[in-house]
């Protein structure tokens, strides 16, 4: 069996990020289950928040997280987080990052809830592209052993303490064990629990799942964010489009073209992205229509050419040209805010075992996601990640927040249901579980999820363990949403519409 010191799971930002610091450690495995490049990171597109603008402070950014946060967000980190921005802004540059400029000095966009521009951005919208691209190459010119096509399947656990992680060869169906003396997880999120979803097909959940299994404490479930503006063209999948070309003038029109909202929320289309995804369902289902429109026709076409040349070019390969044509857009799921429970230097319950990046929650974005704050919160807690590994016989700090401990409900439903299938998991948190939920919808999720969980064959193949997974990672979600009983962030309860001071706490599962 082989041993390391450190094994990373994953290959976007978090992976690759902690790979490289990690080195300078000792020996280093990074285990991917695609290629090196599958990940969500590459199609980030807005950018990077940080307070370094002449008119922004730290401070500043502190606030506007808070507020977005809608009262969960754990204030020690959000301070760790503002005040961490700029060295981590700098080890990116170093490390070759090419942020854009104008007139020589970084180039900052403005996003919604954001109080002034504050996103650095690389080859305008192709921010997450030129991430991925500099940091695998740094890792691939450094010496990390990378093994590509190894999908982790079990996080190896001996009297409380993590020992290595079990991975499948996704090429030869065989199993090894690797050992080490840290895991770090850096899975990513689970946007593929929904039927419409801006993320790639590797966000499966596994880490929150291998985790949960492993007895780790998972938190927050019940917040993901959906993004408001996601292109609705038959038979197109669901690409982003950017909150900046909002930030920049675009604004929504319904289907008859008027302006609609400044009639939800005074901030219009800067409003936070739950109430623009809230406010797009409630338009469309007035309108009767799947979809609104983004105006960006009235904007000069050298900034949409130059700013978000990937949008422009994947609209126009549609048959789109956005710079005279409204762009037919929905909301889509878009950022897991829970995850497996870390502290401010990544550490989970399990001895040994960190998480880094979306798989984790930190606590930075409490209820709420603001906009281009995951990408610095990678980096940030990464880095502490680190940091602590070298000064491991330290004690930690437990967690300042309010919880509330629960294990995943027995259910016993007993009508059939249509044997589990993607697709129809897909379909039904959808519906049942998505922009807006209620006490009925999700009790009948939940009752079809517990059959499904059930009724599954062990898993032998990456199809099969990532079903496996989502399945576990839709129920902890719906468990959680049926808990929370009011409407806080991107949790809508159209049963419960109201946020109440006694559900400012954090809902954590545990493995029984
Ligand atoms: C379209 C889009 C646009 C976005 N735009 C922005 C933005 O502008 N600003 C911002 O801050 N955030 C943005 N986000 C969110 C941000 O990009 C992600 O939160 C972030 O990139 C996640 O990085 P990560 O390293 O945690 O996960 P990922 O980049 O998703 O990487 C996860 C990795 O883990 C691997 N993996 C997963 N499971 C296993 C397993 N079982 N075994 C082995 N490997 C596994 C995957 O293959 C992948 O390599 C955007 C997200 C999307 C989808």
């Amino acid at each position: 069996m082989s041993y390391y010191d450190c094994i990373i799971v994953g290959s976007g930002i978090a992976g690759l990020y902690t790979a490289l610091l990690a080195k300078e450690q000792g020996s280093v495995l990074l285990v991917t289950k695609g290629k090196i490049d599958d990940c969500n990171t590459k199609f980030a597109q807005g950018g990077i928040a940080a307070a370094i603008g002449t008119n922004d402070s730290p401070e500043l950014h502190f606030q506007d997280t808070i507020a977005t946060g809608s009262g969960l967000c754990d204030e020690e980190v959000v301070r760790i987080m503002v005040d961490e921005a700029a060295g981590r802004i700098a080890d990116l540059v170093n490390l070759g990052l090419p942020f854009d400029t104008l007139d020589g000095e970084v180039a900052l966009a403005l996003e919604s809830a954001h109080s002034v521009p504050r996103i650095l951005h690389a080859g305008g919208d192709a921010t997450g592209k030129h991430i991925e691209v500099t940091l695998s190459n740094r890792v691939c010119s450094s010496g990390i052993e990378v093994l590509e096509g190894y999908l982790a399947t079990k996080i190896l656990v001996e009297q409380g303490e993590v020992r290595g992680v079990k991975a499948l060869d996704c090429h030869t169906g065989s199993s090894r064990d690797f050992e080490c003396r840290y895991l770090i997880l850096a899975t990513g999120g689970a946007g593929q629990l929904f039927k419409l979803t801006t993320n790639s097909e590797i966000a499966t959940g596994d880490g929150v799942a291998l985790a949960f299994r492993a007895g780790a404490e998972v938190v927050g479930m019940e917040f993901f964010q959906f993004h408001p503006t996601v292109l609705c063209l038959p038979g197109v999948i669901p690409f982003l489009i950017s909150e900046v070309v909002r930030g920049e003038g675009g604004i929504l029109r319904n289907a008859a073209g008027k302006r609609f909202m400044s009639e939800y929320a005074p901030q219009a289309e800067l409003a936070p992205r739950d109430v623009m995804a809230r406010s797009i369902a409630c338009e469309m289902e007035r309108t009767g229509e799947n979809h609104v429109f983004l105006d960006a026709t009235h904007l000069p076409s050298n900034v949409i050419t130059t700013r978000f040349p990937q949008i422009y070019r994947f609209c126009l390969k549609h048959g789109l040209d956005i710079t005279n044509e409204l762009i037919p857009v929905a909301s889509a799921a878009h950022y897991m805010i829970g995850g497996v429970k870390v502290n401010s230097w990544g550490e989970t319950n399990l001895a040994g075992l960190f998480a880094a990046g979306e798989v984790a929650n930190t606590g930075v974005h409490g209820a709420n996601r603001l906009a281009s704050n995951s990408l610095l919160e990678v980096l940030v807690f990464s880095k502490r990640i680190i940091e602590k590994m070298q000064k491991m016989d330290k004690p930690t700090a437990g967690s300042q927040r309010v919880e509330i401990y629960h294990s995943l409900k027995q259910r016993q439903p007993t009508w059939a249901v249509t044997p589990p299938n993607l697709s129809a998991l897909q379909q039904l948190l959808w519906d049942e579980a998505g922009i807006i939920r209620s006490e009925e919808g999700l009790a009948r999720a939940a009752d079809t999820l517990a059959i499904w969980q059930r009724s599954l064959s062990l898993p032998i193949d990456r199809p099969s363990h990532e079903l496996s997974n989502l399945i576990l990672i839709g129920r902890l979600l719906i468990e959680a949403a049926l808990l929370r009983q009011e409407s806080r962030g991107t949790h809508f309860r159209s049963d419960f519409s109201r946020s109440l001071p006694e559900w400012r706490r954090h809902i954590v599962f545990t493995a029984e």
